[in-house]
């Protein structure tokens, strides 16, 4: 197995822990409110559409679509695997929902706007990273 790439890892709280290790069971998971059934992201305690607390992690599909991206060809950081993908993804639940994420298992020059994508995970440590990768099918 290749070296993974550095990566500055999230610090997981109580808060945040459903969506780090979501991972763990393949599953992207966001917070969703019980009350008017919005996702909630990034993780707070309260919903800011109803600004009900009554938050619970609920697991979606998946399922994105690149909103937009740019391809990188610095190293930024000591490890980094140049050219690489950074994209803002919107989940297909809810496209008001967007990850800035990293598109793997595809070349750069190969990503467009638009393109549907799925969640996979990298573990590292005790976190699931969150990358996506085109969805063929
Ligand atoms: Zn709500």
């Amino acid at each position: 197995m290749a070296e993974l790439p550095f990566r500055v890892l999230p610090k997981v709280t109580p808060l945040n822990e459903h969506f780090w290790t979501g991972g763990r069971d393949g599953a992207l998971r966001f917070l969703r409110c019980e009350a008017c059934r919005t996702l909630v992201h990034p993780p707070q305690p309260r919903c800011p559409g109803c600004l009900e607390s009554g938050l619970v992690p609920d697991t979606v599909s998946g399922r994105a679509t690149v909103a937009t991206f740019t391809v990188n060809h610095q190293a930024w950081l000591p490890g980094q695997d140049e050219p690489y993908v950074i994209a803002i993804v919107e989940i297909d639940e809810d496209p008001s929902v967007r990850l800035t994420t990293n598109l793997v298992n595809c070349a750069p020059d190969q990503v467009r706007i638009g393109m549907p994508v799925r969640a996979v995970f990298e573990e590292r440590e005790d976190v699931w990273i969150p990358l996506f990768e085109p969805a063929d099918d």
